[in-house]
């Protein structure tokens, strides 16, 4: 067979077998791997590696994608300095993602520009990569659209999706109240969710103060029953991260704020 042959048979084989990274890459490999003097068996070894580890960041990058996460956020933007009394421990543990596989949930509370959002996103960001699937809502939008699903009666298709999930993210519960109907499709998400699916809520909500969000002392009690029943805790008490931001950038003159002060 000739050469060009060759070369095009192999092509169309490697996209009919959807392997994209092995097409992109064996001639370059090859010369490497000639260079080095690596027998056929690490060549094609190197070219299984490069084609499972883009497959693999594929799938992450969709993962991220269909988490829809407001904002991106990472930990390592994290600042724990600003946020002394938080555990800094629990949030690296959490951060390696078993308490999913034991169906644990986590719950984040503190006043309003502590953190509590972009930690829940650092999490589940995290989870995206360790190949969980994750998605993450405002509570208050998920309750708007389990309300819209029921009205245009995709509400069970809409609640299988859930409970496919290994991770759902509920962030800020408490700042506005639901309606009756509301907080009692969200008390059956999170139902469901028992034992099947791992939670990450934040919340500004002393425990005390849940039964106005929800309305209903019946239903908050088994709301914080479903939910504490496995859980850790992160508390972000310091102070706002947000208006500490603010007063350094209103105290620096303007053009010359120094990063970092
Ligand atoms: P919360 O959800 O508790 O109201 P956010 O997570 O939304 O607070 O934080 C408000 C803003 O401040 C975000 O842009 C966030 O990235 C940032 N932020 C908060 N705490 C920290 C921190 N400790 N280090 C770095 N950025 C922070
Ligand atoms: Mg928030």
């Amino acid at each position: 067979m000739s050469e060009a042959k060759a070369t095009v048979l192999l092509q169309h084989y490697l996209k009919q077998l959807k392997l994209p990274s092995f097409l992109r890459e064996y001639e370059k490999l090859a010369a490497v791997c000639q260079q080095e003097r690596d027998d056929y068996q690490t060549y094609l070894l190197r070219l299984a590696e490069v084609e499972l580890a883009d497959r693999e960041r594929r799938a992450a990058e969709r993962r991220v994608k269909a988490a829809r996460f407001p904002v991106l956020k990472t930990l390592d933007t994290f600042d724990f300095k600003a946020q002394p009394a938080l555990n800094q421990e629990l949030v690296r543990q959490l951060l390696r993602g078993e308490y999913m596989d034991q169906r644990e949930n986590v719950l984040l509370i503190g006043n309003s520009g502590t953190g509590k959002t972009h930690l829940a996103t650092a999490l589940a960001f995290a989870a995206c990569q360790q190949g969980r699937s994750v998605r993450f809502f405002s509570a208050t939008s998920l309750v708007t659209q389990l309300l819209e699903k029921r009205q245009d009666r995709e509400l069970e298709r809409f609640q299988k999706q859930l409970e496919r999930l290994e991770l759902l993210v509920l962030d800020e519960l408490g700042y506005v109240p639901f309606s009756k109907a509301g907080a009692e499709l969200l008390f059956d998400v999170i139902g469901r969710a028992y034992e099947r699916t791992s939670l990450i809520v934040t919340t500004n909500l002393p425990f005390e103060e849940w039964t106005e969000i929800m309305g209903s002392e019946r239903l908050t009690g088994a709301l914080l029953d479903r939910l504490t029943h496995r859980v850790h805790i992160l508390e972000a008490n310091g102070p706002s991260y947000r208006l500490a931001e603010a007063k350094r950038r209103l105290k620096a003159p303007a053009g010359k704020a120094k990063a970092g002060g």
